[in-house]
């Protein structure tokens, strides 16, 4: 303690400096030193001092016996002269700090209506489905306004009153006592919960809540052309609002199931469609299911696999303004794997060569046929 620094010197003051003065130098090194804003290692232990000075030399009293008997070492016993070692009772720097930077904000008016949240539904559908539209009906859970009161939670017949305590501010004032005189905080009345309303008898549905949650069929209509990932916008069929204000939004976001043959790329879709050998090298026409029908395509002679062919118009709708995309297919050649002896024979004759044919066994190209045929049944 001996080495303590005078508070005069500490706040950078005159002996004879006025209350004012004192308040006015201490706001400036507050700010100074105040950690939230001086990363110096010594700024906090600087903070301390210095409001230690400015709550001595701001009380009348206790500047009155500093300035007779200097600092007084509160170990030797001589705290009765009057606790103003400022070792007590630091309440933190949030709220000085709050009171010079004007933290908090502005007050909202407790009884203001408001929006109620907007929800978010997860929806899986075919993708036929996705091209063609579907109206559903779907069930989700969300907080709606009651209607037994009108959302105001109070028994129909009654009303929320004023709160006495607030008088329907919602927030309460706690004056404290502080260096820089009396300050008031504000904070949401304990009386009511920071609504500004009382309610005395409440509603025998929502229990006061004013909302109740409820398992609500809502209709959905899928546009036809909707993609995977896109999100339809249901206005107001969100959660309920309060005090009357509008209801929240729903989206709803669309998962579309991949299908077993077709493949979709925006608004056109994709196809792998498998060839013989004799059909590629002669040509033929052969049918080609699309989304909504068979259709006929002409192969030309000498196609080779890995060829695309296009069928206008026969993509998804656009979602968007009019028309369709195109349906684009892919041909596979397909190796033969089951030849009967005179094919053999006839083929290494084709070939001009002896020994024996390409054996591979051809899976995936079995099963494209399959889903295919699954396609053409409409699946
Ligand atoms: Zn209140
Ligand atoms: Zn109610």
């Amino acid at each position: 303690m001996a080495d303590k620094r005078d508070y005069y010197e500490v706040l950078g003051v005159g002996k004879s400096a006025s209350g004012d003065e004192i308040k006015k130098a201490y706001r400036q090194l507050a700010r100074k030193y105040h950690p939230d804003v001086n990363k110096e290692a010594d700024a906090e232990t600087k903070f301390k001092e210095v409001k230690e000075a400015y709550d001595v030399l701001s009380d009348d009293g206790q500047r009155a016996r500093y300035d007779q008997y200097g600092h007084v070492d509160p170990n030797q016993g001589m705290g009765g002269a009057g606790g103003f070692s400022g070792n007590g009772d630091f309440g933190g720097f949030g709220d000085i700090f709050d009171m010079f930077f004007g933290g908090g904000g502005g007050r909202r008016d407790p009884n203001a209506p408001q929006r109620g949240n907007d929800l978010q539904y997860s929806m899986t559908i075919e993708f036929k489905e996705a091209v063609f539209g579907k109206e559903t009906e779907i069930t989700i859970p969300r907080t709606e306004s009651c209607d037994t009161c009108a959302g105001s939670g109070a028994k129909p017949g009654t009303k929320p009153e004023t709160c006495s305590v607030c008088h329907g501010s919602g927030q309460q004032e706690v004056v404290q006592n502080t260096p820089f005189g009396r300050m008031v905080n504000r904070r949401a009345c304990s009386h009511c919960g920071g609504s500004g309303k009382v309610i005395k008898e409440k509603c025998g549905t929502c229990h006061g809540a004013g909302r109740v949650k409820k398992q609500r069929k809502i209709n959905v209509r899928i546009p036809a052309g909707v993609d995977d990932g896109a999100q339809i916008r249901l206005s107001g069929e969100g959660e309920g609002g309060l005090r009357g204000g509008p209801a929240g939004d729903l989206y709803i976001v669309i998962r579309v199931k991949a299908h077993e043959f077709f493949e979709r790329e925006n608004d056109d879709i994709y196809c792998e469609v498998p060839l013989t050998f004799v059909q590629a090298a002669l040509g033929d026409e052969i049918e080609i299911p699309t989304l909504t029908e068979k259709v006929k395509l002409k192969i030309p002679a000498g196609t080779q696999t890995g060829t695309y062919f296009r069928l206008k118009g026969k993509g998804v709708p656009k979602l968007r303004g009019y028309g369709q995309g195109d349906q684009h297919v892919k041909v596979t050649i397909v190796t033969p794997t089951k030849l009967s002896d005179e094919q053999k024979d006839l083929l290494r004759q084709f070939g001009g060569i002896g020994g024996e044919s390409p054996a591979e066994t051809q899976e995936h190209h079995e099963s494209i046929f399959e889903k295919m045929k699954k396609a053409f049944r409409g699946e």
